[in-house]
């Protein structure tokens, strides 16, 4: 594979005047990152007392942070220069001062559907109220009726061309769930066109069987069927995939809820679930002591509910863009944080609540309205969406973890936060391959 050295680029959580570093990938690895002397030049002369690692304290002064701002000629347009005759080839990307960050991560989205909701959109702006439009067969309903009708294949491509776009997002690792099936084979289904799109997909993908997603009012025994039935078949199939449900009223009760999830522990499956969203149903007491990997959505938790969450190793899972585009409720991920919680932010992608895949708004709706820094919610969808799906290789600009990572068109970190609606992502690398990079240096900053 192609080795990757990015040169002149700003980690994204160093001080505003630390140096510049070098970041040298090999094999789709980050083999090291070097403080970059103070003539610009390319050396690692300075031995291991100058390596650095992501997070590390950097030097904020002196002689190296003075000049490392500084831009080579080279600098001056955003280029790969891929040297001739050298071998093994070394392709030189110069960030040019920009951002380094790591790609990322998209810890809860519904991104496999059939079918579009404009009509249903359409009607809520002319004043339909949620009832009206489940009553006529809108919501979740009309994805379900969609994906049943969708072949595997279809949903497999509909899949592929969102994770396109996500990928020239930033977003390299996606979590995906299964859901609009409802029924056993419908959600085998799904699954299997989630395993399609993954097999040709360059970056990485995580399937949940959300086979609590609904219930489908014309099926009487829903609930049971999916406990007895549809559970036991997507264990015989995919043996690993991690279990969710949507506790709500409307939807899976509490009772409901934790019959399944518990029999999903039971065989041995990881578990989720989506609670709180418009009421508080009491699932944070059973999620923390089932210790189960996290509790998704929690607009509508109670203060004490929150805390206990926050002080329980299960990730909260908090997803600004379906307050944007529902009704503007947030959960209160300040005080997640401040309990200690172990948060993560996530497009929640899908296309009901939150038609939209782009984590950099996420980002910027989650500095805003769950009251988290820019830092803090960075960190909240790459490294501790990364820890929440299990994947300890990525989400950290550090040596031996896969280089996964984008360059922003900015020099602050914080400005993925403060702009909202662009598209502040200069250049992606997946696995240390550059798969996007735009022409032209930005001047966001
Ligand atoms: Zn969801």
């Amino acid at each position: 594979m192609t080795d990757l050295l990015i040169r002149h680029a700003r980690l994204w959580d160093s001080a505003p005047d630390a140096p510049l570093v070098s970041i040298t990938i090999r094999d789709g690895s980050i083999e090291s990152i070097d403080v970059e002397p103070s003539d610009g030049a390319i050396s690692r002369a300075g031995g291991e007392s100058d390596k650095i690692c992501g997070t590390g304290a950097l030097p904020t002064s002196g002689s190296v942070a003075a000049s490392a701002g500084r831009r080579l000629p080279e600098a001056d347009t955003a280029r790969r220069a891929v040297p001739r005759g050298a071998a093994p080839s070394v392709a030189v990307f110069d960030a040019a001062g920009r951002v380094v960050m790591p790609a990322f991560v998209d810890c809860h989205t519904h991104a496999c559907w059939d079918g579009d909701r404009l009509d249903e959109w359409d009607r809520k702006q002319a004043g339909a109220s949620y009832l009206e439009i489940l009553e006529s067969g809108g919501g979740i309903m009309s994805s379900v009726r969609s994906v049943r009708k969708a072949s595997r294949e279809d949903l497999a491509e509909g899949l592929l061309a969102r994770l396109g776009v996500m990928l020239h997002e930033g977003t390299t690792t996606v979590e995906v769930k299964s859901g609009y099936g409802l029924s056993t084979g419908d959600e085998l289904k799904m699954l299997g066109a989630i395993a399609d799109a993954e097999s040709r997909w360059p970056g990485t993908l995580v399937a949940t069987a959300c086979i609590g997603h609904a219930k489908d009012p014309d099926r009487p025994h829903f609930v049971r069927t999916t406990i007895d039935e549809t559970l036991p078949a997507v264990h015989a199939e995919f043996p690993g995939v991690a279990i969710d449900a949507y506790c709500e009223r409307g939807a899976w009760s509490l009772e409901e809820t934790v019959e399944l999830l518990d029999r999903a522990l039971e065989l041995g499956h990881p578990v989720r679930v989506h609670a709180d969203q418009f009421n508080s149903l009491g699932v944070i007491p059973w999620a923390v002591r089932r210790e189960i990997l996290s509790v998704d959505h929690l607009e509508a938790s109670t203060p004490d509910e929150l805390r206990m969450l926050a002080e329980s190793e299960t990730f909260g899972v908090m997803l600004p863009c379906s307050g944007l585009h529902v009704d503007q409720r947030y959960a209160d991920g300040r005080s997640f944080l401040d309990h200690g919680g172990r948060l993560a932010i996530a497009s929640n992608c899908n296309p009901g609540s939150a038609p939209t895949s782009s984590i950099p708004l996420t980002v910027a709706l989650a500095n805003r309205f769950n009251r988290i820094t820019a830092h803090e919610a960075i960190l909240a969808c790459t490294a501790s969406a990364a820890a929440l799906l299990g994947l300890s290789d990525r989400g950290r600009i550090e040596p031996g973890l896969r280089a996964d990572l984008v360059v922003l068109r900015h020099s602050d970190a914080r400005m993925l936060a403060y702009e909202f609606g662009g598209d502040p992502v200069d250049c992606v690398v997946l696995g240390g391959e550059v798969v996007r990079e735009r022409n032209g240096r930005g001047r966001g900053s």
